[in-house]
This record gives structure tokens, C-alpha cells and sequence, in this order.
């Protein structure tokens, strides 16, 4: 038996696509420091479902249904929107 693991999927997949989107060519004008990072990451989960899982396998299979195309799309638009929020309070120097 594998060992067992709790792991929010949404939280996997959230933070990867936040890092890739801030960092691309889309986003330069906007902080990219791990701060504003962090802030983006935990405002786009608030608005998601969380998707907690105990074991691999477990986890796979939620990759697999959470990274369709159509979900993705929603999560970006989010991800987006979030951005933009936090990109428009000045919380740091
Ligand atoms: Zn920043």
C-alpha cells in the first residue's frame, strides 16, 4: 500500500497555472514577486472548490478530471481576475 498523502488538487493545479500566467508575456507590468504570487494563489482558491485527496491514485484521477480544457479555461479566467485585483492594491513597496 502507498503511503497515504493529503493534497488539495485544485491547489496543484491552481498554483502551477498562476506561476506560468504571471510569468508570461501577457503580465510583465504586474509584480512578479513571490508575495503577489502567493496573495493571486489564495484569492483564485477562495473562489474554487477545494478537491482533497488521500492516495496517488487518487490524485491522478483528479488531474485527469480537474485539467480538462473546459475547466482549465474557467480556472484561467479566475486566475485572471484575481490578477488584476491584486495587481491593483498596493500591499507592498
Ligand atoms: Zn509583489
Amino acid at each position: 500500500m502507498t503511503e497515504p498523502i493529503l493534497v488539495n488538487v485544485t491547489e496543484e493545479i491552481v498554483s502551477g497555472l498562476v506561476r506560468f500566467l504571471l510569468h508570461g508575456t501577457d503580465y510583465q507590468t504586474f509584480c512578479h514577486c513571490n508575495y503577489c504570487e502567493t496573495e493571486i494563489t489564495a484569492d483564485v482558491l477562495n473562489k474554487l472548490p477545494t478537491y482533497y485527496v488521500a492516495n496517488n491514485e487518487a490524485r491522478n484521477e483528479a488531474f485527469k478530471q480537474l485539467k480538462s480544457p473546459e475547466n482549465i479555461e474557467k480556472i484561467n479566467r479566475e486566475i485572471i481576475l484575481s490578477i488584476y485585483a491584486v495587481g491593483k492594491n498596493k500591499n507592498h513597496a
